[in-house]
């Protein structure tokens, strides 16, 4: 579903969002318009309002992000006492879901919350409601009026984009959406050459090298613990560029001349696909990204890695630059997603993925404490002189960011030759490395964006990430950094958590 992007922007009550959710209204009365339907504003009040009784049964994000809280089976027979309302045998049947029997329900507050709201609320309002974000979800698909009208509300007013993408561009996101791996296929053939896979490959090696020692170093942890932390590290499948095998779509019809109707079948075909796996091995090798996705992720479940090709390009690797630089640029990324196996989610499964305590309590209290402590730096930060960063919802993400840079730093230092590595530009090679992090997370927002980010992404925004330096004694011996500089921290307040 297209919809206001978190459930903060239905329940705050400051100015900023009251007037965002009155231009949210007009919005979907003017789909619901365009569309045909009639009596449009008082449907879209309606729809408003029972988003508004949904948002109140969600968790906040931070909630969302316990894993253990998340952790609640359930036969599928027990929906109906636990979450009475919907006709739960009807639903599972149509969602060809009548012969699991076991699930795993993430907020259950939620599922109940929601289902009583069915059996409460008009049947008329949830049709308007399930019509408005079929409408909004192909809004991009349909004649011009509705992305305008689409991109007027999502690109301006809620993410401050001046301009919608040009259409050609927005025709290329579709393929790219619906056969990725087609268009992933001819992207790594192109671009990732089997010299710079092998590039990456030593420099994962080394950081995971890097891992392993600082595990054995870390003097508060018990042998049991390190012990299963270390099994996890062994056990880590690093995928490389791009997937072992490639997604089979010779069962999805793409006709030349049906936008609409081929983004429809890739939908049911991607949602067959993923109800056709249940029961079956988990394959630990399987990618979530394509190649072309300039991303990387920690599957914690798989417990894998996926660095796709295009990540794997300037400005976070080159293959002629010093090396210094992609240790700090590329090198912390990949330290970033090794480090997600150990951060407060990551930490929780073990080597197979399996959600399994492996932790002995000290281990556990002396982590919590030292993530208490990066909470309080994350929270310190003040974007928006009425919003902060929140430490909580970002701690995962700044975890990895801490662990991966340490591991980088470390392991861009093993790599280094025995004769002496040569200034770059008039820059050390410690400061090389330092600039490479800081030039490779570069970015720029909007305030309205910006705003949007703070409240909804679980990851710090670019310029507090590099900011995390100020947590590396390396980053004060590179440039001299002294105190009452802004980049400073007292030895004290510095983290180290991995
Ligand atoms: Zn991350």
């Amino acid at each position: 579903m297209v919809e206001l992007p978190d459930r903060e922007y239905y329940l705050s009550n400051s100015e900023h969002m009251q007037n965002l959710r009155k231009q949210y209204q007009a919005h979907v009365a003017a789909m619901l318009k365009l569309a045909g339907f009639s009596d449009s504003d008082a449907r879209a009040q309606r729809i408003i309002e029972l988003e508004h009784a949904i948002a109140e049964k969600h968790w906040s994000l931070a909630e969302d992000q316990d894993v253990h809280k998340a952790n609640n089976p359930w036969k599928q027979s027990e929906f109906t006492v636990k979450a009475p309302g919907l006709e739960w045998k009807e639903f599972f049947r149509a969602a060809g879901l009548d012969k699991q029997v076991n699930f795993i329900v993430w907020q259950p507050s939620a599922i109940a919350g929601e289902s009583a709201l069915i059996a409460s609320s008009p049947i008329e309002t949830w049709k308007d409601l399930l019509s408005y974000h079929l409408i909004e979800q192909y809004g991009g698909t349909l004649p011009k009026a509705f992305a305008d009208e689409r991109f007027e509300f999502f690109g301006k007013t809620l993410f401050g984009t001046p301009q919608q993408t040009p259409r050609w561009q927005r025709a290329v996101n579709n393929v790219n959406f619906a056969l990725g791996d087609e268009v992933g296929k001819a992207y790594a053939q192109r671009y990732f050459p089997p010299e710079a896979k092998a590039q990456v490959q030593t420099m994962v090696a080394n950081i995971i090298a890097a891992f392993h020692k600082r595990i054995d170093a870390l003097n508060w942890m018990t042998a049991a613990t390190r012990a299963e932390a270390q099994a996890k590290l062994d056990a880590l499948y690093v995928g490389i560029g791009y997937p072992e095998t490639w997604e089979d779509y010779s069962g999805l019809e793409i006709k030349p001349d049906d936008i609409f109707g081929n983004l429809w079948r890739r939908n049911v075909f991607e949602y067959h696909r993923w109800v056709n796996r249940l029961g079956k091995t988990v394959d630990r090798h399987e990618w979530c990204m394509t190649p072309q996705t300039v991303n990387a992720v920690n599957l914690p479940l798989q417990n894998a890695l996926n660095f796709p090709a295009a990540i794997l390009a300037p400005p976070f690797f080159d293959p002629g630059a010093p090396y210094p630089y992609n240790y700090g640029a590329i090198g912390s990324i990949i330290g970033h997603e090794v480090s997600h196996t150990f951060d407060s989610e990551g930490s929780a499964f073990d080597a197979k993925g399996a959600l399994r305590n492996w932790w002995t309590q000290a281990d556990l209290d002396h982590f919590d404490g030292s993530t208490a402590k990066l909470v309080t730096q994350y929270d310190s930060y003040h974007p928006f002189p009425d919003l902060s960063l929140n430490g909580k919802q970002t701690l995962a993400e700044n975890i990895a960011d801490l662990g991966g840079l340490a591991a980088a730093y470390d392991a861009y230092r093993t790599a280094l030759p025995s004769k002496p590595v040569p200034d770059q530009d008039g820059f050390t090679p410690d400061q090389q490395f330092f600039l490479g992090y800081g030039q490779s997370r570069r970015g720029k927002s909007r305030p309205a964006a910006l705003r949007q980010q703070v409240m909804t992404d679980p990851h710090s925004p670019s310029e507090y990430r590099t900011d995390m330096v100020r947590n590396i004694d390396a980053w004060y011996q590179a440039f001299g950094v002294q105190l009452g500089e802004q980049l400073y921290l007292a030895p004290s307040d510095r983290v180290t958590i991995w």
